[in-house]
């Protein structure tokens, strides 16, 4: 399994992610900022994938925090 573009830390789930707080998702307009939680970012922005721990493989699509729902189209994810 070729495996050359993954982040080191891909293997430690322990280490809470300081953009979203482990949510797996962040602020569109500030990737620093949980999109959801006790520190989710409060201007209103759209979600987006954390770009530290949640970034889908190739033809794979992010997680999903538990009950949200995004139009997540298999084909028409990425551009
Ligand atoms: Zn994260
Ligand atoms: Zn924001």
């Amino acid at each position: 399994m070729p495996s050359a573009e993954k982040p080191v830390a891909a293997g430690a789930i322990t280490t809470t992610c300081v953009n979203c707080d482990d949510l797996g998702w962040v602020c569109e307009n500030h990737p620093d900022r949980p999109w959801d939680g006790p520190r989710a970012c409060s201007c209103g922005g759209a979600g987006a994938p954390c770009p530290a721990c949640n970034v889908p493989a190739e033809g794979e699509v992010p997680r999903l925090p538990k009950g949200f729902q995004v139009e997540v189209d298999k084909d028409g994810w990425r551009h």
